[in-house]
């Protein structure tokens, strides 16, 4: 280990548990951070300021000033200008801690593309906000023998659990099937800094001693931060009938289709199913008769009250105003056309 590094992280290597051979695996680790909002930003800080050697962020979305309230890697300069968050993240990890390598990837994680974004990682931390990408981490997990880790949070409310392939059980262990009906959001219920980095700081913990000793906190923990309460039951029984883990049908990882999303934490859905790379310039030029633009590269933003376009190069637009796919797509039909 240099020099440098054994005085950076003396304080983690003084804790016997990690000692500097546990050290030297954070440096070698490879992670990949599946959302880069509220849980995901904490995470991706605090495995920085530990010095994992490689984390790959992977979020589709832009920052927005209410993001700032509890998103820690994010600044007001962020939000004006729109940026991608994984982009964002990027900028901001480097002045943290030049020695990660930072790999940004502003792509909505799909079953067209996880093998793809996925690949190489030693762990997954789960910064998602929705079950259809936790069962497609959790099939990726259980397919490829990669532990990753739950977390989740609305509200004053949160829960992490570590799933590690073949000695605990996975997400459809425990939840066969994605919560039905109507559920609290971040959109409806709001959601508390304090309740995401306390989430997102167990998952951390977790990964970090994954990492060092291969195992990980055998438990699942919730979190109330508003009634201070904290419980924990060991983790549940692995299911031996589990279409995941046990059975490998793995439904999530060989589903293509690809359907419009509402999104948490706002009035918005996004428009997936259309994806074709666009010309961002080319598609500014011609919405700039209608109303204001604005494109950096990365995305273009186009108002057109009461609708907010955001378009990405891959063809994604989050169309923000509505929570109505029918009417995001007769919008996308409307400035983008197809
Ligand atoms: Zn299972």
């Amino acid at each position: 280990m240099l020099e440098r590094d054994r005085d950076r992280y003396s304080r983690q290597i003084r804790f016997s548990a990690i000692g500097e051979a546990g050290q030297q695996r954070i440096i070698d680790a490879r992670i990949a951070l599946v959302g880069c909002g509220a849980l995901g930003s904490f995470q991706a800080a605090a495995l920085a300021r530990a010095g994992a050697g490689l984390l790959r962020i992977i979020d589709r979305d832009y920052v927005e000033a209410s993001n700032l309230q509890r998103q820690w890697l994010f600044e007001e300069s962020d939000a004006a200008a729109a940026l991608p968050k994984a982009i964002a993240a990027r900028a901001r990890l480097a002045r943290i801690n030049s020695g990660v390598r930072v790999e940004a990837e502003v792509a909505d994680l799909t079953a067209a593309n996880a093998g793809e974004l996925l690949s190489g990682v030693d762990l997954i931390l789960d910064g998602t906000d929705n079950f259809e990408t936790r069962y497609l981490i959790n099939d990726y997990s259980a397919r490829e023998n990669v532990p990753w880790i739950y977390g989740a949070a609305v509200g004053s409310y949160g829960l992490a659990m570590a799933v590690i392939p073949g000695r605990t059980a996975c997400l459809a262990c425990v939840y066969p099937d994605p919560p039905s009906g109507a559920q609290p959001t971040c959109e409806t219920a709001g959601v508390l800094g304090p309740a995401t980095s306390l989430v997102a700081s167990l998952q951390v913990a977790a990964a970090l001693k994954l990492i060092v000793t291969g195992d990980a906190p055998r438990l699942l923990t919730t979190v109330d931060v508003w009634s201070g309460e904290l419980r924990q039951i060991s983790n549940p029984a692995r299911d031996p009938k589990c279409r995941a883990c046990a059975r490998h049908e793995f439904t999530y990882l060989n589903n293509s289709r690809r359907t419009p999303v509402s999104m948490c934490g706002r009035d918005a859905v996004q428009i997936h199913e259309h994806a074709r790379p666009v010309d961002l310039s080319e598609l500014a030029e011609r919405l700039a008769r209608i109303g204001p633009v604005r494109e950096n590269g990365f995305a273009l933003r186009f108002e057109t009250p009461p609708w907010v376009l955001t378009v990405f190069p891959d063809g994604r637009v989050i169309v923000k105003g509505t929570t109505d796919p029918g009417v995001a797509r007769s919008v996308y039909a409307r400035y983008i056309g197809g």
